[in-house]
């Protein structure tokens, strides 16, 4: 850390103004290191990339269709947070959600960026296509936005599931689609969730910056790190309930509120992500050890072919038309098919002790590629 240019010890020394140390900075940078497979000592190279991207790599945020709600998780993230480390380090040219500029003066900068090149895009919200209407952005429609800033990109990013797969906007009416079906000439990397988690974030940008490459990806883009790996119902504190065949019905039964939540709609057991390892709000708790069933909201089935999200998958699977859910990698066939053949035949066993016959439904985090 000595040999910090002047403007890299700007970006730290502007850290330690809002109350976050080097030292806490460095702990962080550490941690995230291991989270992504790196050996501990890559905390530093990543420290390097962070304090180094405020000169190198500006990064452009948009937002289409969608609540907000991922904005929400980044800032909100408690002190010292991934937004700060974010925010203060890395130079953020343009987001409608947080930048004090409008009119003429932000759509300036934004021109001047994408003029430049070199920069990151970051997508929130998906895109919808039925109309140019339903979503409009610095006047123009956002799809054609998108296209425009995505042209000199490094590389896109898409943060939130609305984003990544289409969400909850590609239940209804508008046309709405994923980064990944609009931008199809450069790397896409999908940071699912509704909201997403920082830590996912501010990790990948981590890596990105500090190898010059996109991490390794799952079959539905997704960093292996926080994602692909990592099944939720593998390592759930309520397993030994699921094998016991004791399920959670009411919520005003204390005698049963440990228990498994997969009769109350958990989606577990075909959902991957370390929500269950590193837990949310700077690790406060997570769904289901909140009481909560897991939606699956990483899951590019997310919102469509996992409602009525308290409805078990095997109900969803007994529906008459298996649905096509928005997988990124072209053509892959989702969806309950499988689970629906294992119900015709009777296996209602697989409720106990039978879910890799569910987790087989969700052929993601099995496939390594580079830059999916
Ligand atoms: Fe945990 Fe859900 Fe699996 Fe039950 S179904 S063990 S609550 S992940």
């Amino acid at each position: 850390m000595n040999n910090y240019t002047d403007e890299k010890e700007l970006s730290i020394l502007k850290l330690e103004m809002r109350g976050v140390s080097r030292r806490t900075f460095l702990k962080f940078c550490a941690a995230t290191a291991v989270l992504l497979g790196l050996e501990n000592s890559y905390g530093s190279v990543l420290a390097e990339a962070a304090a180094e991207a405020v000169k190198k790599k500006p990064i452009i945020w948009l937002q289409g269709q969608g609540c907000t709600g991922c904005s929400c998780s980044l800032l909100s993230s408690l002190n010292p947070g991934p937004a700060e480390i974010l925010l203060d380090m890395v130079s953020m040219r343009f987001n409608t959600t947080v930048m004090n500029a409008a009119g003429y003066l932000s759509v300036d900068v934004l021109d001047k960026t994408v003029k430049e090149g070199n920069y990151l895009l970051v997508i929130e919200g998906s895109i919808p296509t039925a109309d140019p209407r339903y979503c409009v952005v610095e006047g123009m429609p956002f799809e054609e936005l998108v296209v425009k800033t995505a042209k000199n990109a490094a590389a896109v990013v898409a943060v939130g599931t609305c984003s990544a797969y289409g969400g909850i906007p590609k239940a209804g009416i508008t046309g709405a689609k994923s980064v990944s079906e609009i931008i199809t000439d450069k790397p896409v990397i999908n940071i699912p969730g509704c909201p997403f988690k920082p830590d996912w974030l501010v990790g990948t940008l981590l890596y990105y910056l500090s190898f010059n490459e996109v991490p390794p990806l799952d079959n539905d883009k997704r960093p292996l790190a926080y994602f692909g790996n990592h099944n939720i119902h593998d390592t759930c504190p309520r397993v030994s309930y699921f094998e016991k065949g004791q399920f959670l019905m009411d919520w005003n039964d204390p005698a049963t509120v440990n228990w498994c939540l997969f009769k109350v709609g958990c989606k577990g057991p075909v959902t991957f992500s370390d929500c269950n390892r590193n837990w949310w709000n700077d690790g406060v708790n997570y769904c289901i050890r909140a009481g909560s069933p897991c939606a699956g909201c990483v899951q590019p089935q997310f919102y469509e072919n996992f409602a009525p999200l308290y409805a078990p998958l095997f109900d969803l699977a007994a529906k008459e038309e298996p649905k096509e859910a928005t997988g990124s990698d072209g053509g892959r066939k989702e969806g309950f098919d499988g689970l629906s053949v294992a119900v015709g035949a009777g296996m209602t066993a697989a409720l106990v002790g039978g879910y890799k016959a569910l987790q087989a439904l969700s052929k993601t985090g099995k496939g390594e590629t580079k830059d999916g």
